[in-house]
């Protein structure tokens, strides 16, 4: 029998690399999204790549329990993959009601509700941002989790607690309904997938670094500002770890089948998800250029607030766990994401 995996906010950036490998896996895949931060483009792309018209997708808020709850009664669900959160780092300093309220409250309606319909295992999207300005590098996933600097941040070591708590707590004598929890921290997710049908989409101005190097490259914006080249790192500039798109939907894959066929071996594991490669900004903005053949105009700037100045992985837990390594070279990858960001503005003109 298949199993049917439940991929909330399955249409944005991660979401749809990870249903397109889920599917190519021979999974069911329910996407659940409230399109708050997307529109159909990705999971459209996700429709075309995998060839399948009839992915099941409800539109739904997971702020809204009675809503969650119903989607586990429609849907024999065996597996969750959270990512239905808000994102956005400085967005969340101006809004931390809002994002305390949507990112704890939609993973607790999804925990509630998977405990109520007899268990489940649940994969949750965390974040390097827990480990903060870490004293030794690369970080392990023994590292100390430092005070988040951002609500966002915080919303991801409060995620990581309640799932951890919740997993303990359902594994215990007489509970019911256990769950089994996987957290992944991700470190700088970029590029987008092969068939150039689906990759990120920011809504206004881009706050990460990929999509504002590739929208001034295609002369959406005028002027990339790097902040800080006075940093003590090799060439003055922050260093990290970017992990390609699709090698990171691939490790929530093999994280899933670990669940599915009871290979854990702890009820609840977490897995640092990065290449081990610290690359620095200004390196990333060359590779950019070389690889894709554009000159970008960039300038220096000053720091920006809240930046921790390098922060890369150690795999080897997810290496030797998982089975999993990263595949894409950077040059790989940031070709992905130019070949991507040429398809929208193609998409624009028709
Ligand atoms: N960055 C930059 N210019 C930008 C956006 C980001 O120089 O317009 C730098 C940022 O200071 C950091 C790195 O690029 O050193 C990655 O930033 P991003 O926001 O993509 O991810 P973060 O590491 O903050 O999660």
């Amino acid at each position: 029998m298949k199993k049917t995996v439940l991929v909330s906010g399955g249409a944005g950036y991660i979401g749809s690399h990870v249903t397109v490998e889920l599917i190519e896996a021979g999974y069911d895949v329910v996407v659940a999204d409230n399109m708050s931060n997307c529109d159909m483009t990705c999971f459209e792309g996700v429709k075309k790549i995998t060839g399948r018209e009839d992915i099941p997708f409800v539109k739904m808020d997971f702020c809204d329990a009675a809503a969650v709850e119903d989607l586990f009664g429609r849907f024999k669900i065996d597996a969750v993959i959270h990512f239905a959160a808000f994102k956005a780092v400085g967005e969340s300093v101006a809004k931390p009601v809002m994002y305390y309220k949507n990112n704890l409250g939609s993973f607790l309606n999804v925990l509630e509700a998977a405990q109520a319909h007899g268990g489940c295992n649940v994969l949750f999207s965390s974040s390097a941002t827990v480990y903060g300005e870490a004293e030794k590098l690369p970080v392990t996933e023994q590292s100390p989790r430092l005070p988040a600097t951002s609500p966002y941040g915080n919303t991801k070591q409060i995620c990581e607690d309640i799932l951890r708590d919740t997993v303990k707590a359902t594994h215990a004598a007489g509970a019911t309904g256990a769950i089994n929890g996987i957290a992944l921290r991700y470190f700088n997710p970029i590029g987008a997938h092969p068939s150039a049908l689906i990759g990120e989409l920011p809504r206004g101005v881009p706050n990460n670094l990929v999509p504002f190097i590739t929208q001034t490259a295609i002369g959406k914006r005028e002027c990339l500002s790097i902040f800080g080249n006075d940093y003590p790192t090799p060439d003055g500039t922050c260093l990290r770890d970017y992990i390609d798109v699709v090698d990171l939907a691939k490790a929530h894959v093999v994280a899933v089948a670990r669940m599915l066929n009871g290979k854990m071996k702890a009820d609840y594991e977490i897995f640092n998800v990065g290449t081990g490669r610290p690359v620095s900004v200004a390196e990333l903005v060359n590779s950019f250029e070389k690889v894709n053949g554009v000159k970008l105009n960039y300038r220096f700037v000053d720091r920006r607030p809240g930046d921790v100045t390098a922060i890369w992985a150690e795999t080897s837990l997810a290496n030797e766990e998982l089975g999993w390594k990263a595949e894409r070279s950077v040059e790989q990858t940031l070709a992905s994401a130019w070949a991507w960001e040429k398809h929208i503005a193609e998409s624009n003109k028709k």
